[in-house]
């Protein structure tokens, strides 16, 4: 069994985020998103390799940058599954509680330097999770050049299929803020700054130079 995906257990409790994601998103919703559908997400890309077990034991981050190299008979699958369980283990880490409440050093310089301000990256970050039509995910990436941009992509995809590297993410999928703030994603996208782990997102910005 070691050998399949598995499911992270999350660091923190459902209703560790209030206020700003509140008790009800936190308590139902984090328990949906996380014991159902990022699980889905596991199991089904488990499900996929049963008809190539070599894949097993790789980290779906390696898999998802080299996707070419999965049969093309599973490779859809893998694309949405294995983007599913790669973006939502690295968004756990984004809202772990705890950390910087805003980005300082070198990440910050480079921030100022690629979008004029943090304010200005800000804005640029809320137009792409907004402007997202229908399902998908807000992104701060390196790309291979060591130079940040923000976009977005749609359903599961995921930056590493570009060869770029994940700095921050924001779920944009209706199932991660319905609950709490119906058809309201800007609010949800507000709530959520008040809640960015600054030192996962440095740690990684770290790690893609
Ligand atoms: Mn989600």
């Amino acid at each position: 069994m070691s050998q399949l995906f598995e499911l992270p257990a999350l660091t923190f409790a459902f209703n560790a985020l209030e206020p700003a994601i509140d008790a009800r998103t936190m308590e139902i919703h984090m328990e949906i998103h996380h014991d159902k559908h990022h699980a889905a997400y596991v199991n089904n890309l488990n499900k996929a390799f049963e008809s190539a077990p070599e894949f097993y034991g790789q980290p779906v981050e390696k898999i998802l940058k080299e996707i070419n190299q999965v049969p093309e008979s599973i490779r859809t699958t893998v694309r949405n599954n294995g983007g599913g369980h790669a973006n939502h283990t690295f968004f756990w880490d984004v809202l772990n509680p705890g950390g910087k409440k805003a980005p300082t050093g070198d990440l910050l310089a480079d921030l100022e330097k690629s979008f004029g301000s943090l304010d200005a990256f800000m804005e640029k970050f809320n137009t792409a999770a907004t402007t997202r039509f229908g399902s998908g995910w807000a992104w701060l990436v390196v790309d291979n050049e060591k130079k940040l941009h923000v976009y977005s992509t749609a359903n599961q995809d995921s930056p590493l299929m570009e060869g770029h590297s994940p700095v921050l993410a924001l779920d944009v999928w209706e199932h991660a803020y319905y609950l709490n703030y119906q058809n309201r994603r800007p609010d949800y996208i507000k709530a959520f700054w008040s809640v960015v782990n600054w030192s996962f997102v440095e740690q990684e910005y770290q790690k893609s130079r």
